[in-house]
């Protein structure tokens, strides 16, 4: 694998309207990015913190999976998710090493990054999302 840095920490909250602030207060930085993703069921909020950043995610149906998140295990940090340069080779190298994964492909995140996520059980029960920035290049 060849991670870079850690793109984002994915935080589950309830509200975004009572999340934003108190993260606005926590980072002492706005928040930037307000995006929803329909695909995913999900609204995002994104702060800043160096290189990295915090994705709030407000979850936008029951029946989506940080909908399910929230209601077996209430708000909190969801997802790590790692910069990789080329995603489709680091999840290839992934399944080689019997890491298994939740998207075999890439597929378009939050930001117009690639995104791909493996699953908890092979991670050590970290949710791990690998995203490529193609925009980068
Ligand atoms: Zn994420």
């Amino acid at each position: 694998m060849k991670v870079s840095h850690i793109e984002h920490l994915g935080i589950a909250v309830k509200s975004l309207e009572t999340a934003i602030p108190y993260w606005e207060k926590m980072l002492g930085s706005k928040c930037y990015n307000i995006e929803e993703v329909p695909e995913q069921k999900v609204k995002t909020a994104f702060f800043k913190v160096g290189q990295t950043k915090i994705e709030l995610l407000e979850s936008t149906s029951p029946e989506g999976s940080i909908g399910k998140f929230i209601e077996k295990r209430g708000e909190g940090v969801h997802h790590v998710a790692f910069a990789v340069d080329g995603l489709e080779e680091n999840l290839a190298e992934c399944a080689d090493n019997g890491i298994q994964l939740i998207d075999k492909a890439p597929r378009g995140g939050a930001e117009g990054l690639s995104i791909a996520f493996l699953h908890p059980k092979s991670t050590g029960g970290v949710l791990t999302e690998l995203c490529e920035d193609k925009n980068k290049k």
